[in-house]
């Protein structure tokens, strides 16, 4: 069965329409599939009616930023009820905290002498919220860098973002709160230098109650594949499968196009 339960459509800061996403799951056999656009759930009544349509079975999904011992990570939100007033209250919070956070990331680039930045991430961005990704792409347009990797790396990561976002244990009550499962997203993705400090990472995310982690991601590694399921089977977490997809041009990432999870492991959609 081809699942895939990571998506990001321009209601964040994918590339395509919620219907465009489906009809491409669609494409590609995929039988599962999870919207989950970060800090908001407006696009999946959108993506529910094309799924409705194309009779696919669509995962009200969202990944919500968290700070975790001074680090950004993302937590995924499946099964998620969209209406639970505790979960759109968190997410309303990031929402509000990106708009201070553009801001801030405008006035930072103003000083650099690039100006009319939010404008221009704005103008780039199809619906109100508005992510690093977008500053990225601006940056790229005006000149200012070659690609993403350096626009990140120049002006919007490290020192240039220290965004405090809740915390993962309160992320992951809401999504709780909301009838959902919590997944650590993409855990070989962050700043941690060695691989003892992931295992460190998913055990602390297992304490805040989280259920699962990604063990199959577009870019995992089969080493990767084998050590997540080994270190999710050790501490009973579910495993998760994601593409991450946005949609970017120039980008090999296909939705639904993941490697399968290995045989031990728990798979979260049994949980729903
Ligand atoms: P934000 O949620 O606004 O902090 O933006 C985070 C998003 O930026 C991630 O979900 C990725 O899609 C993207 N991103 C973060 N770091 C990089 C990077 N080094 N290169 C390309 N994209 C990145
Ligand atoms: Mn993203
Ligand atoms: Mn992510
Ligand atoms: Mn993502």
């Amino acid at each position: 069965m081809r699942i895939d339960l990571h998506n990001h459509s321009y209601y964040s800061d994918g590339v395509l329409s919620p219907s465009a996403l489906v009809h491409l799951a669609k494409e590609q056999n995929c039988e599962v599939f999870a919207l989950t656009d970060h800090d908001t759930t407006d696009g999946l009544n959108e993506a529910k009616n094309a799924a409705d349509k194309l009779a696919i079975r669509l995962i009200d999904g969202v990944e919500i930023s968290a700070t975790f011992a001074d680090m950004s990570v993302h937590i995924v939100g499946l099964n998620i009820d969209i209406n639970n007033k505790i979960l759109q209250q968190g997410l309303q919070q990031h929402q509000d905290l990106r708009k201070r956070r553009a801001n801030k990331i405008a006035d930072k680039l103003a000083t650099l002498g690039i100006k009319n930045a939010l404008k221009q991430a704005k103008l780039i961005a199809k619906t109100p919220l508005i992510t690093r990704t977008h500053f990225a792409q601006m940056l790229i347009a005006e000149g200012h860098c070659k690609d993403i990797k350096a626009a990140f790396k120049t002006f919007l990561a490290g020192k240039n973002d220290n965004t405090v976002w809740s915390s993962a244990a309160d992320v992951i009550d809401w999504i709780h709160q909301s009838g959902g499962v919590a997944v650590l997203a993409h855990p070989f993705r962050y700043r941690l230098n060695k691989r003892k400090k992931v295992k460190q990472l998913i055990t602390a995310m297992k304490a805040a109650d989280c259920d699962g982690i990604e063990v199959v991601t577009a870019h995992s590694s089969f080493d990767e594949i084998a050590l997540a399921n080994q270190w999710a089977n050790e501490l009973g977490l579910s495993a998760s499968v994601g593409s991450d997809y946005h949609g970017w041009a120039n980008q090999k990432v296909q939705i639904a196009n993941l490697q399968k999870l290995p045989t031990s492991s728990l798979p979260i959609w049994s949980r729903f």
